[in-house]
């Protein structure tokens, strides 16, 4: 056992999530959606696309990888009536919400969950996946 699972958390009795695909943490308020050179060429293959031109088109430039591009309005350009890319989402996406951004106070956890309601749904996800999650 390591030192941060001896550490106590609001979610030390873990958390239920399941997503419910509705999109919401998909538009509204723009952001930044780390995309790896790996996850480009996972994403194009999967688009059927040229790699140099998904990344043209699809991404832009952000510190050692992408980041995914955005309508004006915030929506993700790959969220049309749900993700394009689900099977191939980039990690940011995948480990949503088990970020420490999200998970380092409990109020800006609950500031999150009242706009995600797959918070609360689904499997228990126990202390130390959510632990080994935020490490990974
Ligand atoms: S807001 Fe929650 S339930 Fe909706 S798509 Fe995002 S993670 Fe899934």
């Amino acid at each position: 056992m390591n030192e941060l699972d001896q550490h106590r958390y609001f979610f030390d009795s873990g958390i239920r999530f399941q997503c419910r695909r509705c999109g919401a943490c998909c538009t509204g308020a723009p952001g930044v959606i780390r995309v790896s050179d790996e996850e480009a060429v996972a994403i194009a293959d999967f688009l059927s696309l040229p790699v140099q031109q998904a990344i043209d088109t699809l991404l832009y430039p952000w510190e050692n990888g992408y980041s995914v591009r955005e309508d004006g309005d915030g929506r993700c350009l790959f969220y049309e009536e749900g993700c394009r890319i689900y099977p191939v989402r980039p990690r940011q996406c995948r480990t949503f919400p088990f970020w420490t951004a999200i998970l380092r106070s409990e109020a800006r956890w609950d500031s999150i969950r009242r706009h995600c309601p797959g918070i609360g749904k689904g499997r228990l996800f126990a202390k130390h996946e959510i632990l080994d999650i935020l490490n990974s």
